[in-house]
């Protein structure tokens, strides 16, 4: 029912940061930490166009980068991350990015949500990140419990969902959380899902 319903209403769920590049996308993903897709994009447009490649970022003054980040909040500490990560891509990866999970969780900023929501868009490996939508709604739909914690709700959701569709289901349950299942004021009356949800109106 539950698949049923979030194929209906998003059946091509889109990812909606911008980027044109594996880095790009690894940066803005770390950069959207409490903070919105949009306002992200909105950044890294400037971010990206004046600092266009690894060397550049890394080299670019600490002022520079927070002036350009200062939207996104956590500037200065997001703004640390930005270089530092782009120094080590730069100068221990030949400006590429590791697919490898443990290497990938070793940069500054880096944790285990980012690194699945990369290898999931990027490379479409079986990853189900699981943020702050995903875990409400799980919860509220009691695919999780209450008290579950991000790693036990990953297990659980990578139960429920076929494994090739970890990815698609991942990008649905954010956008459903985003503009629907949302945190203040969710659209309990035109959901579908309110027979089987906790905060259901029925
Ligand atoms: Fe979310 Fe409301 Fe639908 Fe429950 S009924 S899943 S709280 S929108």
């Amino acid at each position: 029912m539950v698949e049923n319903y979030l194929d209906e209403l998003l059946p091509n769920p889109p990812c909606e940061l911008n980027y044109s590049k594996d880095y790009e996308f690894l940066l803005a993903v770390m950069l959207s930490a409490q903070t919105t897709d949009k306002r992200v994009n909105q950044v890294t447009a400037v971010l990206f166009s004046e600092y266009p490649t690894l060397k550049d970022l890394k080299e670019a003054s600490s002022d520079s980068l927070e002036s350009i980040l200062r939207p996104l909040g956590s500037f200065r500490k997001k703004a640390q991350y930005v270089q530092k990560i782009a120094s080590v891509l730069h100068d221990d990866y030949q400006d590429m990015v590791p697919k490898q999970r443990e290497v990938l969780e070793t940069l500054p900023g880096i944790g285990r949500k980012t690194v699945s929501v990369f290898l999931s868009e990027l490379y479409d490996l079986p990853e189900f990140a699981v943020d702050t939508h995903v875990e409400r709604v799980s919860k509220r739909l009691s695919l999780a419990k209450s008290d579950d914690d991000v790693l036990e709700i990953e297990k659980k959701l990578k139960r429920k969902f076929q494994r090739n569709e970890w990815g698609r289901r991942h990008k649905q349950m954010v956008l459903f959380g985003r503009y629907h299942c949302k945190a203040v004021k969710p659209e309990c009356e035109t959901c579908k899902l309110s027979e089987i949800c906790k905060n259901g109106t029925n």
